[in-house]
């Protein structure tokens, strides 16, 4: 294992120091990143992998409520982008793909940070991150830039693996470092089998991994991580009114996410800054506790992807328009979000700690409700109500992920439901006995109403519908 990945632990990830990126924008969010990632970790959202080893730098494993939150996301990703459009279709490709993919996607040449080595400590850091830094290992803390650093060099940031049992160049495959190549590679396949015409769009959710020198900021930088990407392909004419189109709609997704408009901006990216395929990018940022940073990219992709795998593979994936019997390769706009960017902008967005009127201070992560963990949670005030109560939550869980706790007194359990977000908390007590009827309290406003047990479902079922 290399220095850098061993020996900057991944608790060290989590302290929340600036990206250079955001250099020049002093605007935080107030939250503190310690607090956000203890929590995390104390709920079981998100805790660093392999944590009994010390930890592994730009990993993260999610536990029980973190992967429900991430599941919740890409489902609504999904449902925005594929099943309510006719003209998006999705797909699930391979992590590794033929090599060639990689030189015709410009990522073998080009796909690279530069990186300086410090001769003293043997640290490693990106080369266009390193102004304003403090060397963590220094014993006074100087400057990065006062250190013995060598020469800048470019380090592809590509994972590679071998394939098979004999190792040499041909055998070398590489973790996939966007989602995207397979879908240009399949992008012939896909239009004819799903009988789409251009303009139409491929989405697909999956894994990338990118071997970042400096992982950072929680799971922002992590090495391996998931992404949300669609490629809509259309005609050269259109590419400039598909642009615009994406833009607001995935503005709009993330609006609807139940992010504070005062947290979301877009910011188009300079000429210098485009990267090799680019005609025109967007970045959709957040307002994180380390400053504004991308959490999503809209891009212009133009005709490059589909050129360079057309001259790669020798297949011609060109198009004809029917009507005007013109053959053109397609344009391309892309979509590109990150799941674990944006779960992190949810739990900072959710966060909030409030003084309640008896005087207690109680913690609320206040997602919205279609992205909650738990939609509810199913209390019996007294152990010796347990066993109806079980055959309720029995019934909920068929519907939703229903939580069922009987420890400890009801102020402290529903504490503990505000502090991982579940929106409903529903309490059968000795009355219901009689009236055949439950308590169900709602997270943020506190409000406590009697409901029917068999309207229970309905009630839910409307209000997590009515929210998502
Ligand atoms: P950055 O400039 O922050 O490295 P990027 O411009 O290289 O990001 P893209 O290649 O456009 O990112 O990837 C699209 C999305 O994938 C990003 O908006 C981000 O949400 C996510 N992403 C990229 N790199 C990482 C990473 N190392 N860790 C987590 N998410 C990432």
């Amino acid at each position: 294992m290399s220095k850098d990945a061993s020996d900057s632990s991944a608790r060290s990830d989590a302290k929340g120091e600036g990206d250079a990126t955001d250099e020049g924008s002093r605007e935080r969010h107030p939250l503190a990143m310690e607090t956000l990632v203890s929590l995390c970790a104390a709920r079981g959202f998100i805790y660093p992998s392999s944590e009994i080893y010390g930890g592994i730098a730009g990993f993260w494993d999610y536990g029980p409520l973190g992967v429900e939150l991430k599941n919740n996301l890409k489902a609504a990703w999904w449902r925005r982008m594929v099943r309510e459009r006719d003209d998006v279709v999705g797909i699930d490709s391979a992590i590794i793909s033929h090599p060639r993919t990689w030189e015709a996607s410009g990522h073998v040449e080009g796909f690279s940070d530069p990186m300086v080595d410090c001769r003293t400590c043997k640290r490693r850091f990106r080369a266009d991150q390193i102004e304003g830094e403090r060397c963590p290992e220094a014993p006074k803390k100087r400057a990065i830039s006062d250190c013995d650093l060598t020469e800048s060099r470019e380090f592809n940031l590509m994972l590679r693996t071998e394939l098979g049992a004999s190792v040499d160049e041909s055998t070398t495959a590489y973790l996939r470092p966007e989602t995207c190549q397979a879908i240009f590679s399949g992008f012939k396949r896909v239009r004819e089998s799903a009988r789409q015409k251009v303009p139409f769009g491929i989405a697909q959710i999956g894994k990338a991994f990118r071997n970042e020198i400096t992982p950072r900021n929680f799971t922002f930088r992590s090495r391996e991580f998931e992404q949300a990407e669609m490629e809509f392909f259309c005609h050269p004419s259109e590419a400039e009114h598909w642009f615009e189109h994406w833009r607001e709609f995935r503005l709009q997704f993330h609006k609807d996410l139940g992010f504070d408009e005062r947290l979301l901006r877009t910011r188009p990216h300079a000429a210098d800054e485009l990267a090799h395929y680019a005609r025109a990018a967007e970045d959709i940022e957040f307002l994180f506790p380390f400053g504004w940073q991308e959490i999503e990219g809209i891009h212009d992709r133009g005709d490059w992807d589909l050129s360079r795998h057309t001259e790669y593979s020798g297949k011609e994936l060109a198009v004809t328009d029917e009507q005007t019997k013109e053959r053109f390769t397609p344009m391309v706009i892309e979509t590109s979000v990150g799941i674990d960017r944006t779960a992190l902008a949810l739990l900072v967005a959710a966060y909030r700690q409030e003084t309640m009127e008896n005087g207690e201070e109680r913690t609320v992560m206040g997602f919205h409700p279609s992205l909650a963990p738990i939609k509810a949670t199913v209390l019996p005030l007294s152990k010796k109500l347990a066993e109806r109560a079980r055959a309720i939550h029995r019934d909920l869980r068929k519907h939703f992920n229903v939580f069922y706790d009987e420890a400890g007194n009801i102020g402290r359990r529903y504490r503990r439901q505000d502090e991982v977000g579940t929106p409903y908390c529903v309490t059968y007590d000795f009355d219901s006995e009689e009236d055949e009827c439950v308590t169900v309290r709602e997270r943020d406003s506190m409000n406590q109403e009697r409901i029917p047990i068999a309207g229970l479902k309905r009630y839910l079922t409307e209000r997590l519908e009515e929210a998502s």
